[in-house]
């Protein structure tokens, strides 16, 4: 199903070749194939999505399948880390937003947790506050009535690290964030300094520029945020990884210390030679993994 203009690659951490799964062909072999929820894939309906994209096809059965069923390797990772490079209006954001979504509620069926209890499971980085506001209220709309919570990360904000921090927390509703802060500054040098009170917010899903998760890691002063997350979704990962941001970029995936760590790149490029940089940022994780660690 490659068409020329459109390619969609995925790679195994251990560099070997995945097995691709049949391209879906329907939304509903969401739920009778992935077995997705139910008030998900309503809610895909609901907007108007009626048939899956090219680049949804080709990620979803690959995103939403354990690792073992998309490579022929027997480790007990239960999810590929992953590059899409498709053109800017192709879906890439539902291509990450639903397997995230039934990630997060899959789990939670499993640990029979109540959603409030569960720590921040899901970062998506983005290199504008515009592009993370735009996914942060798409991922709104599709998790709505789901109980998974997706925050748009503001100047101020603080999130909360573990259950027993939510019950001093002061909800903020994520459904209708302020649009004020989020004019055009964008990205890279945004400001340290900020006076703004702080309000703790609970949040499975946080879409953020790396810097302003920076700032907020650094002015916490504690490490306790990121450990938790268990996937991690660099959209435009070609600019992520780019001279600008790549070291931010670095910064946020050393955090993020889960072994279970699944790491979805999105790209409208092959820009930047973003595979090999992917490739090394992995390779840097399993180093990393298979040396003592520092704690
Ligand atoms: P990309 O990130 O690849 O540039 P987006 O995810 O922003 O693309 O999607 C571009 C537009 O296409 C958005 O307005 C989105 O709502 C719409 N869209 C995405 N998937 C579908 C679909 N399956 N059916 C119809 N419209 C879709
Ligand atoms: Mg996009």
């Amino acid at each position: 199903k490659d068409k020329k203009k459109q390619k969609v690659e995925a790679k195994a951490s251990d560099g070997k070749q995945p097995l691709y799964p049949r391209p879906l062909t329907s939304f509903n072999e969401l739920r009778s194939v992935y077995n997705v929820s139910t008030r998900l894939v309503a809610n895909l309906a609901e907007h108007g999505y009626r048939l899956p994209t090219e680049v949804q096809m080709g990620s979803l059965p690959l995103l939403l399948s354990p690792k073992s069923a998309v490579t022929d390797t027997l480790d007990n990772a239960d999810h590929v880390n992953f590059l899409a490079v498709a053109p800017t209006g192709s879906g890439k954001t539902l291509s990450f937003l639903i397997p995230t979504i039934n990630r997060i509620l899959a789990q939670r069926k499993q640990s029979q947790e109540k959603g409030n209890k569960q720590p921040l499971a899901a970062i998506v980085l983005a290199p504008t506050r515009e592009l993370a506001h735009q996914i942060a209220s798409e991922g709104q709309k599709l998790a709505a009535g789901t109980g998974v919570k997706i925050v748009m990360f503001k100047k101020g904000m603080r999130i909360a690290a573990e259950s027993s921090d939510i019950e001093v927390a002061q909800e903020s509703d994520g459904e209708s964030d302020d649009e004020e802060e989020d004019e055009d500054e964008s990205d890279a040098a945004s400001d340290v300094n900020n006076t703004a009170p702080l309000t703790l917010t609970k949040a499975d899903i946080l879409v953020t520029t790396p810097m302003l998760l920076l700032n907020f890691l650094n002015r916490e002063k504690t490490k306790k945020l990121l450990p938790s997350v268990r996937t991690l979704i660099l959209d435009e990962g070609d600019v992520l990884l780019d001279e600008l941001f790549r070291e931010q970029t670095q910064g946020i995936l050393a955090s993020c210390t889960s072994e279970s760590l699944q790491i979805m790149c999105f790209s409208a490029t092959m820009g930047s030679n973003i595979e090999a940089l992917l490739m090394q940022e992995l390779e840097k994780r399993q180093q990393d993994e298979s040396s003592p660690s520092p704690l």
